[in-house]
């Protein structure tokens, strides 16, 4: 073998692409919602939660499943045997978090809801993030906001 890299992107990256990206194609993408009409409904306890490898409480099925934020239970998606759905005609239970992605759906708003800037949302995003990585999500910057990298250390300096 005489290439010493190999290329992991194929294609190279247009205008094009970037548009798609950002705006999708035919997928349906739509931008996630700041706020929503039904955080009341969210569970009183959100710091314990199942973690992101909780089989569908119905039906086992073991990955990718949801957890209602409302009551805590973890069921399986559309794409499985929608108990996840069957819940929330059953409930009423809107808030529903993805252990694949870790992104918040409201099924009243019918819409995705930014975990990250809603305020009642952040903290089960963060310990979903942190069971699922063992870390820390990254740092967003938001508009206004500055955030400082607090990393303040055993730092042993003998003065
Ligand atoms: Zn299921
Ligand atoms: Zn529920
Ligand atoms: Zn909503």
């Amino acid at each position: 073998m005489a290439t010493g890299t190999s290329s992991l992107s194929s294609l190279p990256a247009t205008a094009e692409d970037e548009i798609l990206m950002l705006y999708g194609s035919d997928s349906g993408w739509v931008e996630p919602k700041s706020y929503c009409d039904h955080l009341d409904s969210l569970s009183s306890d959100l710091i314990h939660i199942p973690t992101p490898d909780t089989p569908c409480n119905r039906c086992q099925h073991p990955v990718e499943n949801w957890l209602c934020l409302c009551c805590k239970e973890v069921l399986c998606s559309r794409f499985v045997n929608k108990h996840m759905i069957e819940h929330y005609k059953l409930t009423d239970h809107s808030l529903v978090l993805s252990f694949s992605d870790l992104s918040v759906w409201c099924f009243s708003c019918n819409a995705y809801l930014d975990a990250q800037v809603i305020r009642p949302l952040q903290s089960v995003h963060f310990t979903a993030y942190v069971l699922k990585f063992n870390e820390p999500p990254p740092l967003r910057a938001v508009d206004g906001v500055q955030i400082t990298d607090n990393r303040a250390g055993r730092s042993s300096s003998g003065n």
